[in-house]
């Protein structure tokens, strides 16, 4: 039975993929997995890069634990399956008055899987997803379902790559529905970087997409409004909308990409040595560089814990080597300060992770004691903690 990620960069035989109908199940599965010495690893919609969820195991979907379990407006809270599609979520969360804070580039990741990997959007003042995490309900290596609310806990487990056990419901702190106005706006890249500061700090949120081949710079901003809903016919490169309407784009075409969150002072002159080099000894990459802002949070492995954050994304085709040209910019972003997004590729192990993260060793102990056979670890994951 073969399975492979979303890009076709990681591909895989597990012994068996299975999708259990409740969390009774789930535990069950967990439980033979654990008598048999059989390895266990999560899927939610396969969007990372790395092989995270590579095993010759049992990979479980989620997928079956779907849906808003309960929700109070009023507090803001609400408890999601694990396997809900954030595309799934925006609806029903609008019809109880409530909204995520935001969101990434796209929206067809699982919710636990956004969580596991510390995805993010833009925004200086937005936090990336799992920092809105208030509960986890989970079924750990003993095949036991426990809820975990304690901070510490919950500091090790917002971002932890299915390596603390399978996550059934997440509770989350959401924000009143609201509605964004969406500017797109394509500049020469120097008046973009001239500009940069303060785009940041006037827009809700801002991205800007590098585009090599011209040297131009694609803008997006998107910002609260009371407006109704609305395409704008009469500017083309505006639209209002609510905000799970508006966040994510669709990405069809196949890619595949590098991460990596830099202190964000870095971002700058980081950027503009990256495209220094893509010039000098990329020129025939087309695909676009992607400037982005992350606000602290303090999940022991989030990239951006700890420090306001800028990401860099790099890009090439999925039907081209990007190897040779990732490893290359690498090191221009480690140079920077910077730490890898867990979910796409990069190519450093625990020797450099642990040097990155003041709470590398406190994760790690509370893996240990989560998990002492290591029954959720693949060879990827004991790479990347030293296993
Ligand atoms: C087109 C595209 C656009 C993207 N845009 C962004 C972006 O804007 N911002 C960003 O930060 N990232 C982005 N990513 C990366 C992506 O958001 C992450 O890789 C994310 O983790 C993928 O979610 P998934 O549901 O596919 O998870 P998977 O890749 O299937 O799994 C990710 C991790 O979560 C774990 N996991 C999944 N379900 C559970 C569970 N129930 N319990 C415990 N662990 C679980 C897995 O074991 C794995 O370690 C993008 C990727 C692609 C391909």
């Amino acid at each position: 039975m073969r399975w492979s990620n979303w890009s076709g960069s990681v591909e895989c035989e597990p012994a068996r993929i299975e999708a259990p109908g409740d969390e009774a199940a789930v535990a069950q599965r967990v439980r033979e997995a654990a008598s048999s010495g059989d390895e266990v690893r999560v899927v939610g919609t396969g969007h990372s890069g790395t092989p995270l969820c590579e095993t010759s195991g049992t990979l479980l979907s989620l997928d079956r634990l779907a849906g808003v379990e309960s929700h109070d407006t009023g507090a803001g809270l609400a408890t999601i399956g694990a396997g809900t599609k954030l595309c799934d979520l925006g609806d029903p969360l609008l019809e109880r008055g409530l909204a995520m804070a935001n969101l990434g580039d796209i929206d067809k990741q699982a919710l636990a899987g956004a969580v596991g990997t510390g995805t993010h959007g833009t925004g200086r003042t937005l936090a990336n997803i799992s920092s809105s995490v208030t509960a986890v309900r989970l079924v750990d290596a003993a095949g036991d379902v426990r809820e975990l609310d304690d901070p510490d806990d919950l500091r090790a487990l917002r971002v932890c790559m299915g390596a603390l056990g399978v996550f059934t419901a997440l509770t989350l702190r959401l924000v009143p529905a609201y509605r964004l106005h969406e500017r797109i706006r394509r500049l020469p890249i120097e008046d973009c970087l001239d500009r940069l500061d303060d785009e940041i700090r006037d827009n809700r949120h801002f991205e800007f997409f590098w585009l090599p081949f011209k040297d131009s710079a694609e803008m997006k901003t998107l910002n609260l409004t009371d407006e109704p809903v609305s395409e704008l016919a009469d500017r083309p490169y505006e639209r209002i909308g609510w905000s799970p309407h508006i966040i994510a784009s669709q990405r069809d075409d196949k890619f595949f990409e590098m991460e990596y969150a830099l202190p964000a002072e870095a971002g700058p002159a980081c950027f503009r040595e990256v495209r220094l080099r893509m010039r000098e000894r990329h020129p025939d990459v087309v695909w676009p560089v992607e400037y982005r802002t992350v606000a602290p949070d303090d999940a022991w492995l989030s990239p951006a814990g700890g420090r306001d954050t800028v990401t860099l994304s790099i890009h090439q085709d999925g039907s081209l080597p990007y190897r040779a040209f990732f490893e290359d910019v690498e090191q221009v972003l480690l140079a920077h300060g910077g730490r890898p997004h867990w979910g796409k590729i990069h190519s450093l192990g625990a020797d450099r992770l642990c040097r990155m993260y003041p709470d590398w060793d406190r994760f790690l102990a509370t893996r240990e004691r989560m998990d002492p056979q290591g029954r959720f670890l693949n060879p990827h994951l004991r790479l990347l903690f030293g296993i």
